[in-house]
């Protein structure tokens, strides 16, 4: 089965603008700074779904990937939903600085040190401190 790899650009805005919408109603463990309220209500604002790292420039700082590895899916007779299967990360932007995109690889999820919003503390437009984004919920 050929890997769903989100090049279409209509998709990709169509998933970032659904992320953008999620911060309009409200995410839990996000609350953007003042500075940028307009932007969120406006749809500007992009999340991190794992760290909740926020940012108003898609590029570079996210990276739409597989919720669940492709190869789940494989040799059975499940197609995966393209929309269902597509979450944003945050993206390494350079040297340690864990990019949860990066560090997730093909695990389910990214390892409790990853994210933009711990080692880029100063670019993150959420305020919320880490231990309230309820981040990694799903890492064992
Ligand atoms: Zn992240």
């Amino acid at each position: 089965m050929a890997r769903q790899e989100f090049k279409d650009p209509a998709l990709r805005d169509e998933i970032f603008k659904w992320n953008a919408r999620q911060l309009i109603r409200g995410v839990s463990g996000v609350e953007i700074v003042e500075a940028h309220q307009a932007d969120r209500l406006a749809g500007r604002v992009y999340y991190c779904e794992n760290c909740k790292f926020c940012h108003t420039d898609r590029s570079p700082y996210f990276q739409i990937d597989h919720l669940v590895p492709d190869k789940q899916f494989r040799g059975t007779r499940q197609q995966s939903n393209i929309w269902q299967n597509a979450i944003i990360l945050c993206a390494s932007i350079g040297k340690k600085t864990y990019g949860c995109n990066q560090t997730k690889q093909d695990r389910n999820w990214p390892p409790p040190y990853a994210g933009l919003a711990r080692s880029c503390p100063e670019l993150d437009l959420n305020w919320m401190p880490m231990h309230l984004r309820d981040a990694n919920t799903i890492w064992p």
